[in-house]
């Protein structure tokens, strides 16, 4: 008797297991027949792709980073280098109040380094796509990109130069909106355009950098 039960249990499960095989099998598909079907930024929305810099609001081509370096002691794989971008020289003011302080036997007040990076390079071949980098700069200055189709030939294609791709981003958005206002009296607007990106040296050339 108790191999019935037994029998019927696992019979039951079988049926379980079929009903949840047939449920996903009725449903649409997600997957993205590439390249016959073109991967949509709604469908990219969720995709991590190596990390890239965020620029200001009034200033898209220049990061929020504040070179705090917090980012380069958080990354496991070593994927990042920053250095801080260099202080100006004083000023002709500057140097006059200086040489005055340094004259009443006063510390001088030299000019503060600028908060922001002067390189910012970025190992994608060696990026484990973790996030942490992310989850600990201060300044929300770090984002995970989503580019998806990317090509290169050798590992330092794969080394960014951040503050060149955020330039060469914030400068094809900015083309973008024109390009579509010169095309609107002769046809609708294009589909979310990809603007592309031709190879600069030490970078992989991603078909869409949007
Ligand atoms: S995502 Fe992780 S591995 Fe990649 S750069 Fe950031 S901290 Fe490093
Ligand atoms: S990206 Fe963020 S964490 Fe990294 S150095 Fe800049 S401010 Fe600091």
């Amino acid at each position: 008797m108790a191999s019935i039960f037994r029998t019927l249990a696992d019979l039951w499960s079988l049926v379980v297991g079929l009903g949840i095989t047939g449920k996903q099998f009725c449903k649409p598909g997600v997957t993205v027949h590439y390249p016959r079907a073109e991967v949509t930024p709604e469908a990219a929305a969720s995709f991590r792709g190596p990390i890239e810099l965020i620029g200001l609001d009034k200033d898209p081509a220049k990061p929020k980073c504040i070179a705090c370096m917090l980012c380069v002691s958080a990354c496991p794989s070593n994927c990042i280098a920053v250095t801080r971008a260099p202080t100006p020289k004083p000023t002709p003011e500057e140097l006059k109040a200086m040489a005055e302080a340094e004259a009443r036997g006063e510390k001088p007040k030299k000019p503060a380094p600028p908060k922001a990076p002067g390189t910012w390079t970025y190992d994608f071949s060696l990026c484990s796509l973790c996030g942490s980098c992310v989850e600990v700069c201060p300044v929300d200055s770090i984002g995970f990109s989503r580019d998806i189709y990317m090509v290169g030939t050798k590992r330092e294609d794969f080394v960014f130069d951040q503050l060149a791709r955020l330039a060469r981003k914030a400068a094809a958005r900015k083309a973008v909106p024109k390009a579509e206002a010169k095309a609107a009296p002769e046809a609708a607007p294009p589909p979310a355009p990809a603007s592309s990106e031709s190879g600069a040296p030490g970078t992989a050339t991603p078909a869409s950098e949007a």
